[in-house]
């Protein structure tokens, strides 16, 4: 079994980044990204966290603006309309869950899509499901640069994605698509789930289940990407799958921790140079 090891391509890709940074500086662009926080939420301080060690070791400016948790919609709103206007900034991201109160598909539309390092703005979406471009989500986009990093060819591979949401399992199974691989998507409906992951010559799994994904789902030879962040009965952090007992049959596995996670994270730090180069083009 070969270990897909997302820390080290992580690292590869933000010291490539470190220097089209320092290229942009030199040229007078600041690429700066601008993370709007509201309610303190605690998953979200630590996920900022680790936005942050990644802006500044790639030397990207980070603004973390934080909220009060009855900040208006409105406010919000007006907020991200003078972050749009703004030239210094080239990346908006909004720190999710937002207070109920808060509408958030319209808070992500009224990002510029030129801004919207996450990817979520729906013209963003629009683009990638018919174009296979724009602003890819940085979970979806890390999972295929993990598998081109490891000559891993989806082209008529039947992959099974299983978690159907807006953020992984839709984006990465319409980049699988792209990739000319053959898509099952699965869901909580689904009837028969392991008779599909038993099918799947790569899985991808996003559910939010600990250790979910046992051995007898699947077949030999897979190669699985975990994308689930949970902690298990022990505390500690898993996957949606349960890397012991499915390792020695998988052919490539992502670990959880440095697998999926820290790609995204990089992912994003590419996003945030790919909307600051919008900036050298006068765009
Ligand atoms: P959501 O809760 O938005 O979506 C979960 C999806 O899984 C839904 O489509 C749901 O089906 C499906 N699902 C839930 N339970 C089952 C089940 N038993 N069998 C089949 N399908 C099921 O989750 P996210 O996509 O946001 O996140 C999923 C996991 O990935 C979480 O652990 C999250 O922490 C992690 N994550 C990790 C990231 C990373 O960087 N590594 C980034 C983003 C998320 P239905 O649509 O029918 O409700």
């Amino acid at each position: 079994m070969i270990l897909l090891d997302g820390k080290k391509l992580a690292t590869e890709i933000k010291e490539n980044l470190k220097i089209e940074v320092e290229q942009l500086k030199a040229a007078g662009i600041f690429p700066k990204l601008v993370v709007i926080e509201v309610g303190n939420n605690f998953a979200s301080l630590k996920y900022i966290g680790n936005k942050k060690k990644a802006c500044e070791y790639v030397g990207i400016d980070l603004e973390v603006m934080e909220f009060d948790y009855n900040t208006s919609e409105q406010e919000l709103v007006e907020r991200i309309k003078n972050l749009n206007a703004d030239k210094t900034v080239h990346g908006i991201l909004v720190q999710m869950p937002l207070p109920e109160h808060i509408d958030k598909d319209k808070i992500i539309n009224i990002i510029v899509p030129n801004k919207d390092v996450d990817g979520f703005n729906i013209q963003n979406v629009g683009s990638l499901s018919v174009y296979g471009n724009g602003f890819i989500p940085c979970t979806p986009y890390g999972i295929i640069e993990l598998l081109d990093k490891y000559q891993i060819n989806v082209c008529g591979k039947h992959c099974v994605v299983v978690g159907a949401s807006n953020i992984v399992g839709k984006p990465i199974s319409m980049l699988l698509l792209k990739n000319n691989a053959t898509v099952t998507i699965c869901h909580s409906k689904t009837k028969d789930l392991a008779e599909f992951t038993k099918q799947a010559d790569v899985l991808v799994i996003a559910i939010g289940n600990p250790n979910f994904i046992t051995a007898d789902m699947i077949k030999a030879g897979v190669v699985i990407i975990d994308v689930g962040i949970n902690r298990g009965e022990d505390n500690q952090i898993c996957g949606d799958v349960d890397f012991e007992d499915c390792k020695s049959k998988a052919s490539h596995i992502t670990p959880v921790p440095g697998g999926v996670g820290v790609m995204t994270v990089a992912m994003l730090m590419k996003n945030c140079v790919k909307a600051a180069k919008c900036g050298l083009k006068g765009e």
